[in-house]
């Protein structure tokens, strides 16, 4: 029998899209499905309006240091401004999406696809089956509450992106990525904050990262006036005529403008249709993929937030072009997931790559860790304390460079390039050699002359 198609992706955002285009370029007759809006969580409710509501964040502090540069400054903001322009934006792109497919010539169809065998897929709304050779299941994640009382009145990072009035307060639950950029966002919109802002449920944000980097973030956050509550959680939310209600853990009762949850994402599996083909899935409700993103059934592939392995964009579409890379072009290829660069867009931002602290001293056992702490040149003409930080980890004397940590305004920009030095095997020395641009800040890293301290044999020793 042939089939209509040769590859389905369901899903069509940053991975199922780069996967389809990609497909098409090698010849392939490409379908892709999507439910909502092309473009998928990044796009449409992830890191592009975020990264437009940081943007907007950030003016609340340069008008505050503004003054010590000269200038009088008279600023108010308007939320439902922002709201617009944003949204116009990510039509903008949304429509962007749509034509790169049809200029590659997939069919793209708006509708909600659910697998009916290793060779087909119904498509729901138009109640019609299409046959294919094979699928690519890119559906991403969703943001996931915790199943307390009164759940339902807290929003999501989904729902935070169309709110009607920026609220007077807001407490969020978490202490990822989600939570730190949402709080750093609001708290520079102008939220109330003599309430607490972040709630989470241990007693340090960002688990997983550099301790260091840890503590240096969470100083410079609560230096802006984020109030954060540790060892706590909330465990019911009530309706209250100007807001919600939030019970904590510990027995106290606080009303906020609004709640929102940002503890965790889930894989987008339910309703798919994945058992009838022996899709096998991981202990966290991920779909399980070997090093070429096929599943246990082999007509079957995933790539992105739905496969579990690091829910990143870049990480996304890189596993959507090595598969087409790998199926479509006979080129087998597969994404090397160890050395992801990585930003958290806070005020100020957080950027890392390659090891921390822990994972080195465990993993090599004599290392060197070279650490810079200063308070940014922009901020002496001014009172702001916050500080910026460098954070070099080392082979012993002088070897290969294993991890970097930055805090401070262009962390993110400055990770970028770092992960091409550290990806190439770069070594201290390498650094070293660099004659370092003055005045910055990130000439602390080519600069760096006795490490803060060491491990021998993997004990602390200076
Ligand atoms: P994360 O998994 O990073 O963080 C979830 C947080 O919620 C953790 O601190 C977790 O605590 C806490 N939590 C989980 N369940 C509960 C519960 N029942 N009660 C209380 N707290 C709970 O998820 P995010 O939503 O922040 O981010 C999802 C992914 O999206 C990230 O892993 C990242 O890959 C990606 N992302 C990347 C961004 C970027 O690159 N800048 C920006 C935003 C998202 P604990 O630490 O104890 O597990």
């Amino acid at each position: 029998m042939s089939e209509q198609f040769d590859l389905v992706v369901i899903g069509g955002g940053s991975g199922g899209v780069r996967a389809a285009r990609m497909a098409a370029g090698y010849g392939a007759k490409v379908c892709v499905i999507e439910e909502y809006r092309l473009g998928g969580t990044c796009v449409i409710r992830g890191c592009v309006p975020k990264k437009l509501f940081v943007y907007a964040s950030r003016f609340h502090d340069l008008f505050q240091i503004a003054p010590d540069y000269g200038w009088s400054v008279d600023a108010s903001f308007d939320w439902p401004t922002l709201l617009a322009n944003k949204d116009r934006e990510i039509a903008r792109l949304e429509g962007i999406y749509g034509d790169l497919l049809a200029g590659a010539g997939v069919d793209v169809r708006a509708d909600r696809g659910v697998i009916e065998g290793p060779n087909a897929v119904r498509l729901q709304n138009a109640d019609e089956v299409i046959t294919t050779r094979r699928i690519l299941v890119a559906t991403g994640g969703r943001p996931v509450k915790p199943g307390i009382k009164g759940a339902e009145l807290g929003i999501t990072s989904n729902e935070a992106f169309h709110l009607e009035q920026l609220p007077k307060s807001i407490l969020i639950e978490g202490g990822g990525y989600v939570a730190v950029e949402f709080a750093s966002v609001f708290v520079g919109m102008g939220v109330d904050t003599t309430l607490t802002t972040l709630i989470y449920r241990r007693n340090l944000v960002l688990r997983g990262f550099d301790d260091d980097l840890r503590q240096e973030l969470e100083t410079c956050v609560r230096g802006r006036g984020l109030k954060v509550r540790y060892e706590s959680t909330i465990v019911g939310l009530n309706e209250m005529p100007a807001g919600v209600g939030v019970d904590f853990s510990d027995g106290e009762h606080l009303e906020f403008g609004a709640v929102m949850f940002a503890t965790g994402r889930a894989p987008n599996v339910d309703g798919l249709g994945l058992e009838t083909c022996g899709v096998i899935l991981t202990p966290s409700g991920a779909i399980e993929v070997d090093e070429y993103s096929q599943s246990t059934c082999p007509t079957i592939y995933a790539v992105g937030d739905v496969t579990g392995r690091a829910a990143l964009t870049p990480v996304a579409i890189r596993e959507g072009a090595a598969f087409a890379e790998t199926v479509y072009n006979a080129n087998p290829t597969t994404v090397d997931h160890s050395m992801i660069p990585t930003a958290v867009f806070t005020e100020p931002e957080a950027g890392t790559v390659g090891l921390n602290e822990d994972q080195a001293v465990e993993l090599h056992r004599d290392i060197d860790v070279y650490i810079a702490r200063f308070r940014p040149m922009i901020n002496t003409l001014t009172d702001r304390q916050d500080r910026m930080m460098f954070k070099l980890i080392t082979l012993r004397d002088g070897g290969r460079v294993l991890g970097c940590h930055i805090i401070g305004n262009g962390a993110a920009e400055m990770i970028q390039l770092l992960a091409i030095p550290l990806g190439m095997g770069a070594s201290k020395a390498d650094f070293d050699r660099a004659i370092a641009v003055h005045p910055t800040a990130a000439e602390e890293l080519v600069t760096f002359k006795a490490p803060s301290h060491t491990y021998r044999n993997g004990e602390r020793v200076a």
